[in-house]
């Protein structure tokens, strides 16, 4: 990582075959700066396997079964850039495996119950995707697993959890919060058993939520920040889950605008701050 080169688009100019395109993909991941026409199946196989969202960049041609397993298994959210004739029931499941809302990019017929118990159980944040279960499946049990997290965690904090209630059927939240309420009684029991002199562990937030903008040290990687008269042509790619935000193009799927300057958001899909641009 420390020898990591970025790509700039001034760089860009400079790629003039397929062979420096597969260079600079081996230094970077930024297959958008590689131009089109060298964009070659092993260049996209090479930078899918760096940060599946890249797949998004992927000539459609090009989207194997393969190269589209290979960007999945990387980043679960890769699902979205994946042509439907390929989603498969495996392939969402190997998806939502990795990540829970890659339940968003998954066909509305291929929702099965364990599919979505799945999306909203595997890491805790993704109890966020019960957003994109098909309100038939959402049962006490589901909505349950997916707000029990926010103990589990011993991070409780209100603005998801509010986000998360939000999703669950109205005439079921009373009956997951009395689940909830008896869930962190256990719990809270089982830990004064072990922690005699604590009664209840002070509550620890999250840093990644509502971080301050912090700089990336210098050190670590080689950004090239662009003055902001270039500011149409910046790309953000975020270092934590390898989301992508082109300024240019905006991101309608979060309901972004082009022209925002991330360096001062969060991530829409990890809340991380951390981007490389
Ligand atoms: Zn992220």
């Amino acid at each position: 990582m420390a020898k990591k080169k970025i790509t700039t688009v001034e760089d860009k100019k400079e790629i003039t075959s397929a062979e420096e395109a597969l260079k600079a993909i081996k230094s970077g991941d930024r297959l958008f700066e590689v131009p089109k026409k060298f964009r070659t199946i092993e260049v996209c196989l090479a930078a899918v396997k760096k940060n599946g969202y890249m797949l998004k960049y992927v000539p459609e041609k090009l989207k194997t079964a393969e190269l589209c397993l290979a960007a999945v298994l990387k980043n679960g959210g890769a699902l979205e850039s994946i042509p439907e004739k390929l989603k498969t029931s495996e392939f969402c499941l190997k998806a939502v495996k990795k990540n829970g809302y890659a339940l968003r990019s998954v066909p509305e017929e291929l929702k099965t119950a364990e599919l979505c118990l799945m999306a909203v159980s595997i890491i805790q944040e993704d109890g966020l995707a019960l957003e994109y279960v098909p309100e038939k499946l959402k049962t006490i049990e589901l909505c349950f697993t997916a707000v029990k997290w926010l103990y589990d965690d011993n991070e409780l904090y209100g603005h998801i959890e509010k986000e998360i209630y939000g999703y669950i059927p109205k005439k079921l939240v009373a009956e997951v919060r009395k689940m909830l309420d008896s869930y962190i009684n256990v719990k809270e029991l089982e830990r004064s058993k072990v922690k005699k002199t604590v009664l209840k562990e002070p509550v620890a937030k999250k840093p990644s939520v509502k971080k301050p903008s912090v700089k990336k040290p210098e050190a670590k990687t080689t950004i090239v920040k662009k003055p902001t008269t270039k500011k149409e042509n910046t790309a953000y790619v975020c270092t934590e889950c390898g989301y992508i935000y082109i300024t240019a193009e905006g991101d309608p799927a979060y309901g972004m605008k082009p022209g925002i300057n991330m360096a001062d958001k969060n991530c829409p899909q990890c809340d991380s701050n951390d981007w490389d641009y």
